[in-house]
């Protein structure tokens, strides 16, 4: 059982190797809320907050999720017994959305509740795997030229999944320039980020025959009903990310045929046990899944790994290693890739990794304690 004393906020600074472009917008540093959470025997867990500069994947920002975590949520738990599967439910009640922010704080517990126990995270969680298939998402090239050099340069860096970010006039030549280069096997897929509608479908189809694992998220984030039309009328499965908030988003998205696979990531569903759910829910319907990515720092992607060990997460996920965004991460050790393309689940307590506090400290632009 838990019984939080502090929440301590803390919003960090970190450069990008290089600008990250998809099609709502450009990023080159990064903007992370961290939370350290402590108990009152003197526990501590750190855990991280997705949410962008911009609303431009959702409505939630780093300042939204602020205000959301220090006036509405970090109150719900402080001082209260509380165990880490039960925290969503407290953070629900009269709070609507916010989900990244709650997605904070809920996670933040199972840290916290795994470190307690003295147990890694991911066998908290009912995870089995030991290592996981790890991603790599490329962000729209300034030409096909350029994506093939990418492209190549990261399968032969051993990734076992290749992201290819596109947009309208950004597409079926670059994916076409790809797979030519990489050949037929080589295990691709493109996400447009709600850059497409229904009237400007012609090119998705076109992708239909550059053999692509998946498109994911053509259509509006918030959309089902016309992703079940468009699935209709492609052969390449449909996965679905921004769309799925929610298990029962996950189960109208079955019911109405919306797509055929999902991105699973923590901070859009208002955390782990919710991830869960929703992998529960999609391996006894036959539906894939895999955890992606939100250029999280090495915190967040402590909780990825661990979500991601969980056996129906059976697509290689957006878990890219420290190396692939920062030039320095800010937990020890970094996350590795192995040769093989694969990040090892760790054995340790709690996240599996430690937080380089000095460097936090000097690379923090704000702070607030929550008691
Ligand atoms: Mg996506």
């Amino acid at each position: 059982m838990i019984r939080l004393e502090t929440i301590t906020l803390r919003e960090i600074r970190l450069p990008l190797k290089e600008p990250f472009r998809i099609s709502s917008g450009v990023v080159s540093e990064r903007r992370i809320a961290l939370l350290e959470l402590r108990d009152v025997s003197g526990a501590v867990a750190w855990s991280e907050c997705v949410a962008g500069e911009t609303p431009n994947y959702s409505p939630e920002t780093i300042d939204t999720a602020w205000h959301a975590i220090t006036e509405w949520l970090a109150p719900r738990v402080l001082g209260h017994e509380i165990e880490a599967p039960a925290v969503l439910p407290h953070l629900e009640q009269d709070i609507r959305g916010h989900l990244m922010a709650k997605a904070a704080v809920e996670m933040g517990m199972w840290g916290l509740e795994a470190t307690m126990l003295g147990l890694p995270l991911s066998q908290l969680l009912g995870g089995t795997r030991r290592e996981i298939e790890v991603g790599i998402s490329l962000g729209i090239q300034s030409s096909p030229e350029a994506l093939v050099t990418r492209v190549m340069a990261a399968l032969a860096g051993g990734y076992r999944k290749v992201k290819i970010k596109i947009q309208p006039g950004a597409d079926v030549e670059y994916v076409r320039a790809a797979r030519t280069a990489a050949g037929p096997d080589a295990p691709l897929m493109a996400d447009a980020n709600n850059a497409y509608t229904l009237d400007n479908a012609e090119s998705l189809a076109a992708l239909d025959d550059l053999g692509l694992m998946m498109i994911e998220q053509p259509l509006a984030w918030d959309d089902l009903v016309r992703h079940a039309e468009l699935q209709r009328r492609l052969r390449t499965p449909i996965c679905l990310d921004e769309s799925i908030t929610s298990l029962e988003r996950a189960q109208d998205m079955v019911a109405l045929g919306s797509g055929r696979i999902v991105n699973i990531k923590p901070g859009r569903v208002g955390g782990l046990a919710a991830s869960v759910a929703i992998h529960d829910f999609c391996a006894s319907n036959g539906i894939p899944v895999w955890c992606g990515g939100m250029l999280e720092s090495g915190i967040g992607r402590a909780y990825n790994v661990a979500l991601a060990s969980l056996p129906g997460f059976v697509k290689p996920g957006d878990v890219s290693p420290s190396a692939r965004y920062w030039e320095r991460d800010i937990v020890t050790p970094e996350w590795t890739m192995t040769d093989h393309g694969t990040i090892m689940v760790p054995k340790t307590a709690g996240l599996g990794v430690e937080v380089d506090v000095e460097r936090v400290e000097a690379l923090t632009v704000r702070k607030h304690r929550c008691s």
